[in-house]
């Protein structure tokens, strides 16, 4: 698989990723908080670490058929508080810890935006699931939303995709996932 390539367009930054077949549906994945621990505007990709229950429940994603497509906020950028740069790096080791437990990202979109910017792309906005399922060709009934917000789930909602907030019932990742593959495909009842 070669490298993921990025874009930067409209303060939207976008990484996606070589794939050999169309995906089917994907999960869409909150990162601060949900996939990694949040120290608050993540410049240092050394400081990128997994949170518990991520590998095993990406995993299971995976081998389910989803796609795994991170959505997240960075507001810092647009704050000037770390440069577009550092948030590509921190992409990329991202993208290597989880390499190296053979999981794969489909792709990733960033909103870049301050809050008081009133772009379409800051979640709870559905803008960057709406691009990501253009360019990615997906149908977002079948897709799912995960984060530690509720402006994430929000946002998912928002987009026709079923959503789940972590909370103390549904922790971590392999928590959230028992419970999506629990569920019957294109069921309308959300939570
Ligand atoms: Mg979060
Ligand atoms: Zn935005």
């Amino acid at each position: 698989m070669g490298a993921a390539t990025f874009s930067r367009e409209g303060g939207t930054l976008r990484s996606t990723a070589p794939r050999s077949s169309p995906l089917d549906r994907v999960v869409f994945l909150d990162r601060d908080g949900t996939m990694i621990h949040d120290p608050g505007y993540l410049g240092d990709p050394a400081a990128v670490q997994l949170l518990p229950g991520v590998v095993p429940g990406l995993s299971r994603f995976t081998a389910a058929g989803f796609g795994l497509v991170v959505i997240s906020n960075q507001s810092g950028v647009g704050r000037g508080l770390i440069s577009i740069d550092q948030l590509e790096a921190v992409h990329r080791r991202l993208e290597e810890v989880l390499l190296a437990e053979g999981l794969v990202l489909s792709g990733a979109w960033y909103c870049t935006h301050r809050p008081e910017a009133g772009c379409d792309c800051r979640k709870p906005r559905p803008g960057l699931l709406l691009r990501a399922a253009r360019c990615l060709g997906l149908s977002l009934g079948d897709c799912w939303m995960i984060g530690d917000r509720p402006s994430d789930a929000d946002a998912g909602r928002s987009a026709g995709c079923r959503a789940l907030c972590l909370d103390a019932k549904t922790p971590d990742l392999l928590s959230a996932a028992d419970l999506v593959l629990a569920e019957p495909r294109g069921a309308d009842e959300r939570r």
